[in-house]
């Protein structure tokens, strides 16, 4: 249970972020939400995930590009919530590109999203976790931390990059009762993906249907997609007390992907 801890999950309005706000908020977490587009829907949902236990959300609109917006969204969350207990490091984005031609914009966007932020969110949160001597950061990867594929420069970079971070900023903490871990989705099924798909059936002039099972079959021996909830439930389950000394992993939850 997660009565009385507040978790910061960025990227929380869509996918993956708000699968796990949800089933945060439903072991009683209070929760902050960010990310861009429609708001009063996702944050709704998360409210009623967490109804029985009482729970309040907030939301702060931070572009994670931009450092100072970053400092505001946890200035934010700790004027209004005390201390964040539990952040979640999950807003991220994709373009895919032969390297030669990657739009050095993408890239720099990409990098700064997906890497950078986890850097500036967890050097803002990590004295008072420490003072607490409680605390949870997890950092949502991907497969892509792990192994590559083709096209996909950028986004592997930041991933395998997360991961790294995600070794240090645990041991620094090893001694405490604050962990750092990384989770490694393959696909899911989010708006993120589903341009990847519609993509791939614009290319090979298939459905949207073909292209889905060619994708997951290409990589993903289960032949499923993982889905937000799961990948909320080992969230909560690292949050727990028996994550209390699991520290620096890098958790699949791949269908086997990276078995192979
Ligand atoms: P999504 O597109 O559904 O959601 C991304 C979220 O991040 C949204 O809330 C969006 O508003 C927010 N966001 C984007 N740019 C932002 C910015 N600059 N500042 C603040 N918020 C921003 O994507 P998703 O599939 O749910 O992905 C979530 C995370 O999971 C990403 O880090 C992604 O790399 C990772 N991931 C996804 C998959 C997958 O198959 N979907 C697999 C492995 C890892």
């Amino acid at each position: 249970m997660l009565k009385g801890k507040t978790a910061l999950v960025t990227g929380s309005t869509s996918g993956i972020g708000l699968g796990i706000a949800q089933v945060l908020a439903s072991q009683g977490a209070h929760v902050v939400l960010n990310g861009f587009g429609d708001v009063d829907g996702p944050r709704a949902q998360v409210e009623a995930a967490g109804a029985a236990h009482d729970i309040r959300t907030g939301y702060h609109g931070a572009d994670l590009s931009k450092v100072a917006e970053i400092e505001d969204l946890i200035a934010y969350s700790s004027r209004e919530f005390g201390q964040i207990d539990i952040l979640v490091n999950n807003a991220g984005i994709q373009h895919t590109s032969p390297v030669e031609t990657f739009p050095l914009d993408r890239w720099d966007a990409i990098i700064a999203i997906n890497l950078s932020s986890v850097f500036h969110t967890s050097r803002l949160v990590l004295p008072a976790m420490r003072q607490a001597n409680w605390g949870r950061i997890i950092n949502i990867a991907s497969v892509h931390g792990l192994v590559g594929s083709a096209e996909k420069s950028a986004y592997v970079a930041a991933k395998h990059g997360v991961v790294g971070f995600t070794k240090v900023a645990a041991l620094e903490t090893a001694t405490t009762g604050v962990t750092v871990n990384a989770i490694c989705p393959g696909w899911v099924l989010t708006p993120l993906v589903q341009k990847q798909i519609d993509a791939l059936a614009a290319q090979q002039g298939v459905s949207v249907e073909q292209a889905q099972a060619q994708l997951l079959g290409a990589k993903e021996p289960s032949k499923q997609f993982t889905t937000p909830e799961e990948l909320g439930e080992l969230a909560a389950f690292l949050c727990s007390s028996a994550g209390n000394n699991i520290r620096g992993v890098a958790w699949n939850m791949d269908g086997g992907w990276t078995a192979q």
